[in-house]
């Protein structure tokens, strides 16, 4: 079989692999979606691990099950989670899921023809795709069970006024999500095209990232914004960020600037004002529950955010469309597919 071997974003080598036989308790998934995720494409982050077949936003086929597993068989439609915590640690307790210290076992990669899920994944971290749901759009359910995760920790409530600073593929899910919530959401971003894109999605201003953004807002909403979300790891973001929180107000840092831009916090301002910074980083089960759910419902619609659909041995040129980022949004892989 295939597989796509990332060594950086200029250096992804298709690979010719044995296909891997199931043990009693695993099973042999096709992969038929996989979405470039915008953690796919930060060096900082994924360079430690490399080189690595990336690529955990999976719609699959279940082809070949163990002889001891019970749950699922061939032709079952699924998503599996990159990894499950334990559930029983003191973070899990606690509801830290993505902090969980017990995660050994992790799904390889879904930028191949075929994925072997571990006896773990079978057990904790597949979900069958509901019927309504395509295999593209179940790419969309762990970026947007990250997206839950992170306005569940704000505490998210209707009739907020929600910032959203960066317009791709995440920016754009908060954005449909707080609408969801009935929320007044504001977003920024540098790009004009990406800007209509969250208009059409529903943000309610759009606001050019280059110009006085707490000002806008002060002159549109009459205060600052109640939670702010950081969906780009522009410097500039965040220095916008201090000065656009209202009172009472939380910043998440849904991305960051990345390990050589280090950010200093102006906390002498925020003392007095109430004001949380959070970071939001992967999701839990429930949160992965919650986002099939809004897919399934509809509640959140998400085929009008995939761009671009291309075979395996495309891979390179998908991610530097997801990288360039002017003209894609969702770049979706499909390794069945040649
Ligand atoms: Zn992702
Ligand atoms: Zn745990």
């Amino acid at each position: 079989m295939k597989v796509a071997v990332w060594h950086n974003n200029r250096d992804i080598r298709l690979e010719e692999v044995p296909r891997p036989k199931p043990g009693p308790k695993e099973m042999l998934i096709k992969v038929v979606s996989c979405g470039i995720c915008g953690s796919d494409i930060v060096e900082w982050y994924r360079l430690p691990r490399a080189p690595l077949v990336q690529g955990h936003e999976i719609g699959a086929e279940v082809v070949e099950v163990g002889e001891s597993v019970t749950s699922y068989e061939p032709g079952d439609r699924v998503f599996v989670a990159p990894k499950v915590p334990c559930l029983d640690c003191h973070y899990c307790r606690e509801g830290h899921y993505p902090v969980c210290p017990n995660v050994k076992v992790r799904l390889p990669g879904g930028f191949a023809e075929f994925i072997l899920v571990p006896e773990v994944l079978v057990d904790k971290g597949t979900y069958r795709l509901p019927e309504a749901l395509s295999y593209d759009q179940g790419t969309f359910i762990e970026p947007l069970a990250c997206v839950v995760r992170a306005q569940s920790l704000a505490g998210i409530k209707k009739g907020q006024t929600l910032l959203i600073m960066g317009c791709g593929m995440s920016g754009l899910l908060h954005v449909k999500l707080a609408k969801s919530k009935g929320c007044r959401v504001f977003a920024t971003d540098l790009n004009q095209a990406r800007l209509d894109l969250a208009k059409k999605n529903g943000a309610d201003w759009i606001l050019d990232a280059s110009g006085e953004v707490s000002e806008r807002l002060m002159t549109e909403n009459g205060r600052k914004a109640d939670v702010i979300i950081l969906c780009t790891s522009a410097l500039s973001a965040v220095a916008q960020a201090w000065k656009c929180i209202d009172k009472g107000g939380a910043i998440v840092f849904f991305a960051v600037p990345g390990p050589e831009k280090p950010v200093t916090v102006p906390l002498n301002d925020l003392w007095m004002q109430e004001i949380r910074i959070l970071t939001s980083y992967y999701c839990g089960p429930p949160d992965i529950v919650e986002a099939m759910a809004l897919l399934k419902t509809g509640t959140i619609e998400v085929e009008d955010m995939i761009t671009h659909r291309l075979p395996l041995r495309d891979i390179a040129r998908g991610f530097q469309l997801a990288i360039d980022g002017r003209e894609s949004i969702k770049v979706i892989i499909k390794p069945s597919e040649g």
